[in-house]
């Protein structure tokens, strides 16, 4: 990820501008790293028991517990809700490969099912279809900012038996049916990852919940299995959530509403520019969704040469990702091949993620637009 200072900022449009969110926060943040400072509580304590129940309380979730990062949230939540070796949870090969590596790394099994294409995330209809016996969750990925379509997910849990795991690690904000993604499922993975849409200044994350009384567990994987100090029910990890860190975002969160407001004008000025160019097709926006935009991918014809063509005008971009799960040599072993999942193919090919970050300008935007269409005319 690219990030950039004020000098550089009027020729380049970089991909995300955590120098510019910083800039405005910069006493808040050193008074918040001079309180967590002069209490010396760096584990544990008072910053992250209230950054705990002030993001449950922005969710609307029945609670939350810190960790170190999105990935030990979705490992601990896994392992919280029982996930055996050989167990199989059904996921889709398009995300980040941390929602994947949870899974194995606790014992369990992938499923894969392929996406909807208008959503870019789990197909709900191919769900029901991968169930097998040996089944027990579904991970739905919030990917990109939409959430996944859950009410069908839902329902297949219920008549299955299966639990639901969110990977909310891309939608803090995001919100299905008018609730909040986080408190709907049994639980759900956060990351706090610095360019993620609530980012801290290093590593950080959390699991929230649906069902609150999974948090117990998740509380104790996190130190060592510990329910009291020097008596361990299990083993479990170093995994908590850095005070310093929760002291940072305290601070932040009051401003991230503002922050997806500033997101979804990015979106609505990319939709108005480019909204009726034929090669590229942008993100839609289901009936029953509330996109917070943490990535801005379009799907582009001959996507490579754009990309090239926006590098060369100074605009950066990404590709989010390049290539699907299924065909990594790190899932070699599951055999599949290309055609497997074709709409994850089809999506990973074409893919572009343009600049979006809070302080994106319509001008900003202008410039992308205007480069995107000369390099189709
Ligand atoms: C960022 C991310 C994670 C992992 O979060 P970390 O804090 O980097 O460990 C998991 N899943 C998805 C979809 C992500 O984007």
């Amino acid at each position: 990820m690219t990030t950039t200072s004020d000098a550089s900022r009027a020729a380049h449009i970089p991909f995300l501008d955590l120098v510019a969110q910083h800039r405005d926060l910069e006493e808040a943040l050193v008074d918040a790293f001079r309180r967590a400072l002069r209490t010396a509580r760096f584990v544990n304590g008072p910053e992250v028991t209230a950054f705990e129940s002030e993001f449950a309380a922005y969710l609307g979730a029945s609670g939350c517990v810190g960790v170190s990062s999105g990935t030990d949230a979705l490992r601990f939540a896994l392992a919280a809700l029982g996930v055996r070796p050989g167990d199989e949870v059904v996921t889709t090969p398009h995300t980040f490969i941390a929602t994947t590596e949870a899974v194995s790394q606790v014992g369990g099994v992938l499923r894969f099912v392929d996406i909807d294409p208008d959503t870019m995330t789990i197909d709900p209809r191919a769900v029901e279809a991968a169930v097998t016996r040996k089944t027990v969750g579904i991970l739905p990925v919030h990917l990109y900012g939409h959430p996944a379509d859950l009410d069908p997910l839902l329902a297949v849990a219920k008549k299955r038996g299966l639990w639901v795991l969110e990977d909310a690690c891309q939608a803090h904000g995001a919100r299905y049916r008018g609730r909040a993604v986080g408190s709907l499922g049994d639980l759900a993975a956060f990351s706090f990852y610095p360019g993620k849409n609530l980012g801290a200044c290093g590593d950080a994350g959390a699991v929230t919940a649906g069902r609150a009384e999974l948090l117990d567990a998740v509380r104790r994987l996190r130190e060592h299995g510990q329910a009291q100090k020097y008596f361990h029910e299990t083993e479990g990890y170093t995994g908590r959530l850095d005070a310093i860190q929760a002291a940072f975002l305290r601070v932040k969160l009051p401003l991230l509403e503002g922050w997806i407001e500033g997101r979804r004008r990015g979106a609505a000025w990319y939709r108005q520019a480019l909204g009726d160019l034929a090669d590229v097709e942008l993100p839609k926006e289901a009936a029953w969704a509330r996109h917070v935009y943490h990535l801005y991918v379009v799907r582009a014809e001959r996507r490579d040469a754009l990309q090239a063509h926006l590098e060369k005008a100074g605009i950066s971009t990404g590709l989010h990702y390049p290539m699907p799960l299924h065909l990594q040599k790190a899932y070699a072993h599951l055999g599949f091949g290309r055609g497997s999942f074709p709409h994850t193919e089809r999506t990973s090919d074409r893919l572009l993620s343009l600049p979006m970050f809070p302080e994106l300008t319509e001008s900003d935007v202008g410039r992308v637009a205007d480069s995107v269409r000369s390099f189709y005319r």
